[in-house]
Order: C-alpha cells, then structure tokens, then sequence
C-alpha cells in the first residue's frame, strides 16, 4: 500500500465539535475535502505515525484496520497525537493479538504515555487490562538511525513542546527503497541543531505541517507554522541542499483559523515556486513503491 494520510487537521479538527466559527460551518456544509480529521501518516498497513484519536472514523471511511500495525511512531504527547485509552480497544482484538506492538518516541513522551499505561491499568477495575503486554515502550535517541519493518528511521528535534516538560517533539526521516520522506509535524521553524543535520542531506519528499494557514502569526509562533512560515522552511532546506523546487511537498495539520478552502489553498499552492499540495483525509503519498 502507499504512505497514507490517514488525517490532516490540527488539534480540534475541521470541524470542531464545538465550533460555529466560518470555517468549521463551511466545513459542515460542502464536506469533502474541507473536512480534516487529527493527524495520523499510515506508512503501511504494519508502520503507523500518531495515533490520531480519530483513528476509529479514520478506520471506517478508509476501510481498513490495523491488525497487522507492529510499529507505531509517536511525535510527542498531545492529546491529537496519541490518544491511549483508544489504544485499548486492541486488547479486545479477536483473535487476540500477542504480539506487542513497539511504540517509538522520545524518553519524555514514552514516560508520559507510560503515566497513562499506569492510570488505566490501575484506576480501580477488579479486570484492569494490561497495555504493557500489547505496547512495548522503546524510547529512540535522537539523530540515530534505527530500523523498523523495512523503514530506517531517524529521529531529529522539532521546534514543538509536549506537555509538562521543555522537550521538544520529534520530526522523523523515513528511509525505504532508496527514497528519503521527511515528516515534519508538529513543528515551528527548526532547532539549529535539526537545520545542521538536514544540511546537505538530499530529500525526495516533505510532509509538513502547516496549522495556522493563511491566519496572520503575530509574534512567530515557535510551536506551528503558517504558509509564510512554511515557505521560508522550504526555502531553508533549498538552501541547504535538501530540496529543489520540484521536490514534492505535502501540508498536513490544518486548523480553522486557515480561512481559505481547500481549492483556494491549492490555488495559492500552484503560485508558491515549490511542488507544494494541500493534503486532505486519506491523500495517498507516491513513496516508496
Ligand atoms: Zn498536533
Ligand atoms: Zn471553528
Ligand atoms: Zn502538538
């Protein structure tokens, strides 16, 4: 199967359940691709980035499951990128799935994801399910290249904070068949240290986060980009080597304070001097193959 887009909203979705801004009703009324679930990047139907808690929806529209998944990949601890009481529901696959899958993040976000394991192995239930025996933690340092199911994979440092401590996510460059795919989300513009290691490294493909849209950053967030913000990244990695023009880009993690629509976008997109499309739910990626 191709890389997937399994999501490509921010952290409450288009449209927010709670919203009757313009955006999220214009949402409501044309569908399609206006409509962005939280972010998750199904690699394969073994190798999963996020676990975006609309997973569940993402399952049903897309029409597949994840009884195969051996390696999830985790950016970092926020609630629209890992969702661990839905985790649970693959304690009550049947037949029963064994084999634990590897969960890879940073010590910071595996210790957190652990607080969690604890709290709902603990909270009082005579059953309390143990999501130790189907998740095993294994925390990546940084910079190093690791494999996974056919993928080399190398964690590099976002500009993005989790909760509750100054660690930054992770952003993660995936390797196969001769093809480099970097996935930058969530991110502002990069740590030096993240810009002296893409430094001449080539890339054949970006997906790129790119939550606040056409929405006027005033100061520069640290944490997301914008479209400005976006195109100076991709003017960043031209510069060091790492992109042409021609190198196919991908946004991802949309919010509703973007106020242009999805064809609107696109429209800009084609005037931007990149190769940049507007992902949307369910895009296939051509990496890999
Ligand atoms: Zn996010
Ligand atoms: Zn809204
Ligand atoms: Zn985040």
């Amino acid at each position: 199967m191709k890389p997937t887009l399994l999501g490509t909203g921010g952290s409450e979705g288009i449209p927010c359940i709670f919203c009757t801004c313009s955006v999220c009703e214009r949402a409501r009324s044309l569908g399609g691709h206006e409509i962005r679930s939280r972010s998750s990047l199904l690699l394969n139907d073994d190798t999963l980035v996020d676990f975006s808690p609309d997973l569940f929806y993402q399952s049903l529209q897309g029409k597949f499951n994840l009884n195969r998944l051996s390696a999830l990949f985790l950016t970092h601890f926020h609630e629209d990128h890992v969702n661990v009481p839905e985790m649970e529901s693959r304690l009550s696959a049947l037949p029963a799935l064994h084999s634990p899958v590897a969960v890879y993040c940073s010590p910071e976000t595996a210790h957190q994801v652990q607080s969690l394991f604890k709290f709902y192995f603990n909270y009082g239930r005579p059953d309390a399910r143990d999501y130790f025996e189907r998740y095993k933690l294994t925390p990546l340092p940084l910079w190093q290249p690791m494999h996974a199911n056919g993928f080399c994979v190398t964690p590099i440092q976002s500009s993005h904070h989790g909760y509750g401590v100054a660690a930054l996510g992770y952003n993660y460059i995936f390797e196969k068949n001769g093809q480099r795919l970097l996935y930058a989300v969530d991110t502002g513009w990069y740590p030096d240290v993240s810009w002296d290691f893409l430094d001449g490294l080539p890339l054949d493909g970006v997906i790129m986060e790119c939550t606040y849209g056409d929405y006027n950053l005033q100061p520069y967030s640290p944490e997301h980009l914008n479209l400005s913000n976006m195109l100076d990244m991709l003017h960043h990695l031209q510069d060091l080597g790492c992109i042409t023009p021609k190198t196919p880009v991908f946004l991802t993690h949309l919010c509703h304070l973007h106020s242009m629509t999805h064809e609107e976008t696109q429209e800009f997109l084609n005037r931007c001097g990149y190769s940049v499309q507007l992902g949307y739910d369910f895009m296939e990626l051509p990496f890999f193959t």
